[in-house]
């Protein structure tokens, strides 16, 4: 399932810290660093004005890339961003003395905002001990140690806090694209998931199918068990019908009682017999204690020049066929 395996991490990727601040700390860090910079050249402080002019490059980079390509590459920052600080905080602590350590406090939070956690944990260090190390040769003992320990405070009250949010984006992403009933996916994702595996399988020509799979008379459980049991049965049959689809595909709560599968790379056969192996699975397990019920299920290939409501459309037309022909039932086209 490797499409959709990497249409969940694209997506993880929208919603992380680094693609949201990356622009706006490029524009912020602009609009600062930009006259210091000319101050230092017309002053003639070449080297520490080449390394904030560095800096300078790489936060633009990140905005045009965030802007324009809607992509936010950390290896820039790790890679460029991270040792042009360095080298600032190299030259500037000896020439311009206090006022050179003022720059490394917002350079420590924004890596950050700039770099995956384990990379941004590491960049700090780096730079604490180089300033650290810069500090007790060019200030008296008592003011580099000052120094050292504020720096170190001010990294870990951010990396607290960027750990805080980093685990709520997480959670914020996983609530997103998951229905709360069954724990599937759900439609916002299905819409994303299918035109990415329709782009792919039309350009690679695989075989690619979906199943739309209704439970049948489903209102009765709701009028003979109630909602809350009739919300039992409901998971207890996503439950089964994703055990059932395993690695060949992912499932998604299409609304109500009908859930969707994609299955990519198996044989049209393969797709048969998995969608009849799902019907029977379902029909055999009870749903409730000591009740039972079917699917009906509509399964369709993706063929060429089909998009996502075509596709939806064939599939869901096999589903209706399944019904109007007695239910508890697969037709595939
Ligand atoms: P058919 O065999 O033709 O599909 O009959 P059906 O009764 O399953 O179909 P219908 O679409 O008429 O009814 C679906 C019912 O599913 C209606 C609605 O109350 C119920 N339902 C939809 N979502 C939920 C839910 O989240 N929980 C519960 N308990 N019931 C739901
Ligand atoms: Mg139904
Ligand atoms: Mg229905």
């Amino acid at each position: 399932m490797v499409r959709a395996k990497k249409l969940l991490q694209y997506r993880a990727n929208e919603y992380s810290v680094l693609n949201k601040s990356a622009m706006w700390l490029g524009n912020v860090a602009l609009f600062f660093i930009t006259p210091f910079a000319i101050n230092n050249f017309i002053n003639g402080r070449l080297d520490v004005a080449i390394a904030s002019f560095f800096i300078m490059v790489i936060f633009a980079l990140n905005t045009i890339t965030v802007v324009f390509w809607k992509r936010y590459y950390s290896w820039v920052s790790l890679l460029v961003l991270s040792p042009a600080i360095l080298m600032f905080c190299y030259y500037s602590i000896p020439n311009q003395g206090i006022i050179g350590v003022l720059w490394s406090f917002p350079a420590l939070v924004c890596l950050y905002y700039l770099l995956p956690e384990k990379q941004a944990w590491g960049a700090n260090v780096v730079i604490i001990a180089l300033c650290t190390y810069l500090a007790f040769n060019t200030f008296e003992r008592g003011l580099a140690m000052r120094i050292f320990a504020t720096l170190s405070l001010i990294s870990a009250f951010t990396a607290v806090s960027i750990r805080q949010i980093n685990k709520q984006q997480i959670e914020l992403h996983r609530l997103a694209i998951t229905d709360s009933l069954t724990g599937l996916y759900n439609r916002t994702l299905l819409r994303a998931a299918l035109d990415e595996v329709i782009t792919h399988h039309h350009k690679l020509l695989g075989e690619c199918h979906l199943l739309t799979l209704d439970v049948d008379h489903f209102k009765r459980i709701n009028d003979q068990f109630g909602h809350d049991q009739g919300d039992e049965a409901l998971r207890n049959m996503a439950h089964c019908i994703r055990d059932h689809v395993g690695t060949h595909g992912v499932v998604f709560r299409h609304g109500g009682e009908e859930f969707i599968a994609v299955l990519e790379d198996l044989s049209w056969q393969a797709a048969k017999k998995l969608a009849e192996d799902i019907r029977l699975a379902v029909a055999s397990i009870e749903v409730l204690p000591e009740f039972k019920t079917t699917l009906s299920i509509g399964l369709a290939r993706l063929k060429p020049q089909m998009n996502r409501i075509d596709w939806i459309r064939e599939s869901d037309r096999n589903l209706y066929l399944a019904k109007n022909q007695g239910r508890n039932q697969t037709v595939a086209s």
